[in-house]
């Protein structure tokens, strides 16, 4: 299947992969042949939330590529929509550093566009915020009685 329009998307900083037209199966890329119902070039394409989890990760402990020194970690993150995405971890993202690699931790997908093509990178998912003092500007008091 052609990913360019996976590539063109991250150029927009969009995170874009495919499902199945037919069934509904998140995978990004969707092979020909739909693995699930056998619907042929049923690729459709839809822009992801970037939140997900983390699958699965392997340490490279080797530098192959000048650009890549090791240590670095390759991630593959199953996407909160399913399809399951192969990535870089984000500067700082290492196996024991705070907020590091653990299976099941939930990750946000960034597009690292110091990269040509640009590339999908994945960093811990900041905690959700817990409410905290009611700091918006009160509103007139509830008036008992009053007609509605
Ligand atoms: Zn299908």
């Amino acid at each position: 299947m052609d990913v360019e329009p996976h590539v063109a998307a991250l150029r927009r900083g969009e995170l874009r992969v495919t499902r199945c037209g037919g069934c509904g199966l998140p995978a990004f890329p969707l092979p020909r042949t739909c693995p699930s119902c056998g619907a042929e070039d049923a690729a459709e394409w839809f822009t992801a939330s970037g939140r997900g989890t983390l699958w699965s990760f392997a340490v490279f402990r080797r530098t192959y590529l000048p650009e890549h020194p090791a240590p670095y970690a390759v991630l593959v993150v199953e996407l909160a929509e399913g399809p399951r995405l192969v990535g870089a971890a984000a500067d700082g993202l290492a196996p024991g550093a705070p907020g590091g690699l653990v299976v099941g931790a939930p990750v946000t997908a960034e597009v690292d566009a110091r990269s040509d093509p640009p590339r999908v990178v994945f960093r811990p998912a900041l905690p959700p915020t817990p409410p905290g003092p009611d700091t918006t500007a009160r509103s007139a008091p509830h008036r008992e009685g009053a007609a509605r």
